[in-house]
């Protein structure tokens, strides 16, 4: 799509990574450094994001409104208030399209009332909050610098300033029951979120908590119980009147994430901020100057900046392209994490018919008039899905 004048415009979905956390949780290997080990200024910091977010007009692209932003991390409430005035100058620069979602990651141990007045006033319309648990001694297991009270007393504040709020939760942690995880979720709900996310612990390797299980501290994560647990968590929900519209989150009507939607259905985003991915379309990619071979029809970038020497204006780009074929491939992988599925006219152009005619007999997925969907089964298998239809025929 091109902006008046015909220079060919940016996308309008920005993402801003802010590499900051207060401790390092046990479980996480995500790029993220504490305040202490940050080489610039937070002022420093929020001013280089919002360059270089500009910079991106510098290279024959044309700013547009934005239909949504995402600040996300790291920790992007330990800015403080430097975080509204993030989002403060993203709107005045850049611009939010009329009714844009605009959404903060905000861990409880960052968040109080007075950071969220600034943030609704900035023009934040969401806070995505990291609880993962509601119970100290799963928090306290998993590394994470807040208690269940706080979590809750920044709920409420995000609600109170009326805030779309959605929480993150996590299950199959060592020694958490089913009862612990279905009142984790519970309480959730109780906090008037429109919007929950359930994800089971994935063990990364080189965190302190894939030691102390190598050390036999904590039992392996076991995923036939997480499973149970998530199909747990989404009978609860369901009776709460949210709807699952994706593997790992569920919504109230009309309180899906429209950021994240737009990477699940191909829209380009640009990102901005050490350690984040963008998707473009090879032409606008070679608009903004990527040298990107001619049979490519999407490019995804991950930006590799140096902390240590600031972050640049225009920093160092690791790229990897896509043809045309691996890009209707990947929307249909994309598509399939949706439960509204994938029409079967872009199934058929992706060639990949007969993959999922394969993968209907082994139940993992099915049709459903004219789209096909993950089963319930294909829901907890679902790489080994898009692992297939990434393959191809
Ligand atoms: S707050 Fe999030 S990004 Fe930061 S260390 Fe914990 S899990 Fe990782």
């Amino acid at each position: 799509m091109s902006s008046p004048g015909d220079i060919p415009a940016l996308p309008e979905h920005l993402y801003v990574h802010v590499p900051l956390c207060r401790t390092k949780c046990a479980y996480c290997d995500f790029f993220s450094v504490s305040e202490a080990d940050l080489p610039l200024t937070i002022d420093a910091l929020t001013g280089a994001l919002v360059e270089q977010t500009l910079a991106w007009a510098e290279r024959g692209l044309a700013l547009r409104p934005l239909q949504t932003l995402y600040v996300g991390g790291g920790t992007p409430s330990m800015l403080g208030p430097a975080l509204a005035g993030l989002v403060d100058a993203i709107g005045t620069h850049v611009g939010f399209a009329p009714g844009a979602e605009v959404t903060v990651e905000a861990n409880p141990d960052s968040l109080d009332d007075s950071l969220v007045a600034l943030l609704a006033e900035a023009g934040v319309t969401r806070v995505s909050l990291g609880v993962q648990s509601f119970h100290d001694d799963v928090l306290h297991l998993l590394g994470r610098a807040h208690d269940a009270t706080r979590a809750l007393a920044a709920a409420r504040s995000v609600r109170d300033w009326n805030l779309d709020l959605s929480v993150d939760l996590m299950c199959g942690i060592p020694g958490q029951s089913m009862g612990s995880w279905l009142s984790s979720v519970e309480l959730a709900i109780g906090t008037g979120a429109g919007h929950v996310s359930v994800y089971p612990l994935s063990l990364e390797s080189g965190t302190p908590l894939a030691a102390e299980v190598l050390l036999g501290r904590f039992a392996e994560p076991d995923p036939d119980i997480a499973a149970d647990m998530m199909i747990a968590a989404g009978e609860l929900l369901a009776l709460e009147g949210f709807k699952r519209y994706e593997i790992a989150n569920y919504a109230k009507p009309g309180a899906e994430s429209r950021h994240n939607t737009a990477y699940w259905t191909g829209k380009e985003y640009l990102a901005v901020g050490p350690g984040a991915h963008g998707m473009l379309s090879a032409d606008t990619a070679r608009t903004a100057g990527f040298i990107v071979p001619a049979e490519a029809a999407r490019v995804r970038y991950a930006i590799a900046c140096e902390l240590q020497s600031g972050l640049q204006l225009v920093p160092r780009v690791d790229v990897e392209t896509l043809t045309a074929d691996e890009t209707m491939r990947e929307d249909v992988m994309l598509g399939l994490r949706l439960t509204r599925g994938v029409p079967d006219a872009l199934v058929e152009r992706a060639g990949v018919s007969g993959v999922l005619g394969r993968l209907e007999g082994t139940g993992l997925v099915e049709r459903a008039g004219s789209h096909w969907r993950l089963t319930e089964g294909g829901w907890l298998l679902g790489n080994e899905v898009f692992g297939e239809v990434w393959a191809g025929e």
